[in-house]
This record gives structure tokens, sequence and C-alpha cells, in this order.
């Protein structure tokens, strides 16, 4: 029988709590639980060390843990008691000297909370150990992956096909949702952005009542969740005939875009295909990031590409690693990242193009397949 994927989790880190030399590592991040054990309920800790394997949970969850994670040993509070009550309990029976705990979620106020029931213990702060595991996806993770974009971009075309003038943004991203979840979905990855026009020079614009047709062209950002829990994130931009529903401003030198739109698109999309080309094991993700930005700079709007270049996908929408001008991380195989380079104009708008990308053990493969070539731009 094959070993469990979550159980190989569970000894990967446990080398890097060795490594660390911590007697154990308190997981409080849920996303951590879930990672390390398949459990997808909330407010449970993980203790994990070579002497210790404790999930600490409350009766809510009892039948879940069984279903979703049997074997484990588990500590069942009542509701009668306070989660870091029992945690401070577990680590004190444990008989630990010094326990790891997770800097980024665990608050001050539960750290004193867990000092007084574990006194003899030296509580260390640690950071990302867990993260940096799940930089690196495993086969079961790539194909969640793959499942989230085929949602989506199913999605996105029923959506497109569903586009008429006087629809808003939000009803566009409704759209989008209805069909994640016909489809088989779990729901959308994060908050879908529809922003029409100027809207799209706003990055994380929420949708509101602007109409398709009140500008050429609108911006959609997406994702699907997956039902197992895993997300993509997609951007294109999608045209829009633009007839007796708003005045005509310009002359198309496509027939479709504006010239103004066609040439921030073509510096967009060469940007983003250069730092495609750029990615494979062992480049340094500021390289990557620097590659999309020079080619901006060169175009001359360099002042108009403020965020980072993509981020790493997974259980959570922005994980690690991160694509920017002041990453560390270097490309490893099984990471998979956006590429999500944009220039935004005030005033005007916005245009980003994003894909999701798997790196492999000589390259990469983009995961994402919606056209994006100029003569491919969908057209509402
Ligand atoms: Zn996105
Ligand atoms: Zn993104």
């Amino acid at each position: 029988m094959a070993v469990d994927r979550f159980l190989t989790r569970r000894r990967k880190l446990l080398a890097k709590i060795r490594a660390e030399k911590l007697d154990a590592l308190l997981v409080t991040s849920e996303v951590n639980v879930t990672y390390l054990t398949g459990f997808t309920g909330d407010s449970s800790y993980l203790l994990l060390g070579p002497d210790v394997e404790t999930l600490i949970s409350d009766t809510r969850y009892d039948v879940q843990i069984q279903e979703e994670c049997p074997g484990i040993e588990t500590y069942i509070r009542d509701s009668s008691e306070k989660i870091d009550v029992s945690t401070g309990k577990v680590v004190g029976k444990a008989n630990l000297r010094k326990v790891g705990f997770e800097s980024e979620t665990t608050s001050h106020a539960q750290w004193e909370r867990f000092q007084k029931h574990a006194e003899q213990v030296d509580w260390v702060a640690t950071s990302q150990l867990v993260e940096k595991l799940r930089m690196v996806k495993d086969a079961a993770e790539v194909a969640e992956i793959r499942r989230a974009v085929e949602l989506a971009e199913r999605a996105f075309r029923m959506m497109v096909a569903s586009l008429h003038p006087n629809m808003t943004e939000r009803e566009a991203s409704f759209e989008l949702e209805d069909a994640i979840r016909r489809f088989g979905g779990e729901g959308v990855a994060f908050d879908s952005i529809v922003a029409v026009g100027d809207r799209a020079a706003l990055p994380h614009y929420y949708p509101g009542d602007r109409r398709i047709a009140e500008a050429d062209f609108l911006l959609v950002d997406w994702g699907a969740l997956s039902p197992g829990g895993y997300r993509s994130d997609l951007t294109r931009i999608v045209a829009t005939r633009v007839g007796a529903a708003a005045t005509h401003r310009f002359r198309a030198s496509t027939g479709r875009l504006s010239p103004k739109l066609e040439k921030v698109y073509k510096v967009v999309l060469s940007a983003q295909e250069a730092a495609i080309a750029a990615m494979k094991p062992g480049a340094a993700c500021k390289d990557v990031d620097a590659v999309a930005r020079e080619i901006i700079k060169a175009a001359g709007f360099g002042n108009n590409f403020g965020h980072g270049l993509g981020h790493g996908i997974g259980l959570e929408i922005h994980e690690e690693p991160r694509m920017s001008p002041i990453s560390e991380d270097v490309l490893q195989p099984g990471m998979v990242v956006t590429v999500e380079p944009g220039i935004y104009l005030p005033g005007w708008g916005g245009v980003r193009i994003e894909d999701d990308v798997l790196i492999t053990k000589t390259g990469c493969e983009v995961l994402t397949s919606v056209p994006k070539q100029l003569d491919e731009i969908p057209t509402a």
C-alpha cells in the first residue's frame, strides 16, 4: 500500500523539527493542520515531534477526524475547556523541553496561556517551517490544482458567453461563481474581480454596478476552489463591442481594440511570455520578476507595475514562493506559481495577464490554457 501522503508530509516536517533541535512543533495554522493531517475542520492544533503526535480538537469534530485522518492520536476537549488550555495541558503532559510555535499564527496572549499550563517548556518562535514544505507540491496536490484550473476555465467560457452590454460587474462575477459551483467546484478561490475600463486600474477592485458597455474592455481576475481544497488564479482581458450603447471615441486598429489597449496589452503579454520562458529549477524568483519588469520599464511603463510578478498557489490563494524584486526564493520542481505582470494607468484602466505555472524537472508547464494572444482576446 502506498504511504499515506499526509504521513509523508509529517515525516518531512519531523526532519525539519529535528534540524531545528526542537522536541516538537505546535502547529496552530489551520491550513497547515489540514496540509499535515487531511483534517478540514477548524479550531484544531497539531503537536508533532519524534515522540508525540496529537491533534487537539473538540467534540464537534470527533466523527470528522475519524473519517478524514483515521489513526491519528487526538485530544478531544468539550466546550467547557478552551483550546489554549487543552494545548497547554497536552504539551505539559508530553514531557517536552523545547517546543516550537508558529510565530505567524500564534498570538502573544495564546503563548502566555500555553506557558501557564506547560511551565517546564522552553517555547521557541519558528517561522514558515510548514509553509516552506507547502511550496513544493506533491502529485496529489498538482492534480487538485489542475482540477481547479479546469473548473475556472470552463466557468470563464460560460461567463463570457453570458455577457451583454447592460450586465453589471457584479452580475458577471456571479455568473463565474455560479458556473464554478455548477461544474462541481467547491466555490471561488477568492472574490472574483470584474472591472470595467478605468476600474481595472485598481488591482484589488471589488465588482460593482459598472456596466459592461461603459468601456471597451474589462479585466477579469478569478479562480476556482477544487473539491479537495486547492485554488487556481487567472486574469484575462475581455474586449467589448461598444456599439450604440456607448459613444466610440477611438478608431480601432485591429477592428476590436483601441490602439492604446492594443499597445499596453502587447507589452504585458511579451513581459509575461518572457518571464515564463525564464522559469525553470534553479532560477531565482527575483530574476524572473526582473525579466518581466525590464520589458515593462523599457516600454515606458516602469512606474505602472506596482506589484510582484506572482505568488505560489495551493491550499491558500497567496502562498510561498513570492516572485518579486525582494524575494529570496529559488524555483524548484513541484512549485506552482502565478505569473501576472500588469500595467495600470489611473483614469484609463489596467491590463494584467495571469497564468498558473508548474515548475517541472527541466523547465515549466503552463497549467492554464485560456487563449491570450492579441487576436484571441474574447469579445463580449
Ligand atoms: Zn489573480
Ligand atoms: Zn494572483
